[in-house]
């Protein structure tokens, strides 16, 4: 069994109006964003044109059982009717629960032709339930903090209670440009850190509405993911869960990174931080973006290289913590990771992964890394509570 702490299924589903019992449904979106999204993934996303990464049946093809599904709205992160790092804007809320709204009838359609064989969990429990039916388990996630929509302190409260109760398990609060929460790092392959820096300036860590976002994050039991977050922004966060949770109850996930083992990218994590995350018994998931993976040496040309790039990760964030708990894996597929590391285009990639581990430790530390210690991780998220369905009002 694999967890996929990050990837990204929703992706695909730009123009996903199926026939059938669960009514239509297609993302709102104008043409012409639909025709942006159609070429920016055909020819900078998908490893082939027509063939997406994360679809539920490459999914069932490969050892994958839970895979975090990342909900993230490119045209709020990039609003040309903004200034460069404006505050969200209130319709970025909407956006955000209307692609939740997308997945979860896709989800809902693909049940139909893939009759118990997948299921969306809103809480542990129903996760449990799903990996002791051996049934593939979605589970939501948000990428970048700006889909809240506001930095009024109550509003966050209220936004963030909301995604807790419809399921939502982490958010990213950093990503690409910042947006008045948390400064991020360098994080477009293409560019240079330097030149990044340069474009695209800003300074400090966390603002006042970042920590309110990440405090309310803690009180609903939603996990904060660490990744795309500048050094300072970093060392803010885990400085304010230091206050506010001193007994280290609340576990910290970088869902989608590199460790620093060769050439130097902020995105990494710094060796400060890897145990830092580990003492909050968190987790660090390795990506398979070729550009934040191979950093120590050539470019990788084989899914041998790719592999030994892999252990070189695990055996770095080992060699600063002194354990394997630690480790996990957040592909960001079908997340415009290209050039992803050779041989590891598919889901189906993990079960090289998990055997390379094997022989390079034992058979129960590849288990670990390869879930173990995510489903540790995941159990400290709340969800939604009770057992209704809380299925949210769309598709009409
Ligand atoms: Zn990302």
């Amino acid at each position: 069994v694999t967890v996929d702490l990050h990837a990204h299924y929703p992706m695909h589903l730009l123009d996903a109006v199926p026939p059938g019992p669960v009514g239509k449904f297609r993302l709102s979106l104008s043409w012409l964003q639909r025709l942006v999204m159609t070429i920016a993934n055909a020819f900078f996303n998908f490893p082939k044109p027509t063939d997406p990464a994360v679809t539920v049946d490459h999914l069932l093809n490969s050892p994958v059982r839970v895979v975090l599904s990342m909900l993230y709205c490119p045209f709020d992160e990039i609003d040309f009717s903004q200034k460069y790092g404006a505050p969200p804007q209130p319709h970025y809320f909407d956006d955000l629960k209307d692609q939740m709204c997308t997945v979860e009838k896709d989800l809902e359609w693909q049940q139909f032709t893939h009759p118990n064989k997948l299921r969306l969990a809103r809480n542990p429990a129903e996760l449990n339930d799903g990996l002791a039916n051996n049934e593939l388990v979605f589970i939501h996630a948000i990428e970048g903090g700006f889909h809240i929509g506001t930095t009024n302190t109550a509003t966050i409260q209220s936004h963030v209670a909301e995604l807790a109760d419809l399921g939502v398990a982490y958010i990213t609060i950093a990503h690409l440009f910042v947006r008045k929460l948390a400064t991020n790092a360098p994080a477009l392959p293409f560019l240079d850190d330097n030149i990044y820096r340069l474009i695209f300036p800003e300074s400090g860590g966390i603002t006042q509405a970042g920590r309110d976002l990440i405090e309310a994050m803690i009180n609903e039991g939603i996990l904060i993911d660490v990744s795309h977050m500048s050094d300072a922004a970093l060392t803010d966060t885990l400085d304010l869960l230091d206050d506010v949770d001193p007994t280290f109850t609340v576990p910290v996930m970088a869902t989608h990174t590199g460790v620093r083992t060769g050439a130097y990218h902020e995105y990494n994590i710094s060796d400060a931080n890897i145990q830092r995350i580990a003492n909050r018994a968190g987790v660090i998931g390795l990506i398979f973006c070729e550009h934040w993976m191979a950093t120590g040496g050539p470019k990788p040309a084989t899914l041998n290289d790719s592999l030994s790039i892999i252990l070189d990760h695990v055996q770095h964030i080992h060699d600063v913590t002194g354990s394997h708990d630690y480790t996990a894996f957040g592909s960001d597929l079908d997340g415009f990771i290209k050039p992803t590391l050779p041989g590891l285009d598919y889901p189906s990639a993990f079960t090289t992964v998990q055997n390379a581990l094997s022989s390079a430790y034992t058979p129960t530390i590849a288990e670990n890394i390869c879930s173990g210690n995510s489903l540790r991780v995941l159990q400290w998220w709340r969800g939604h509570v009770g057992t209704s369905s809380t299925h949210l009002a769309c598709g009409a």
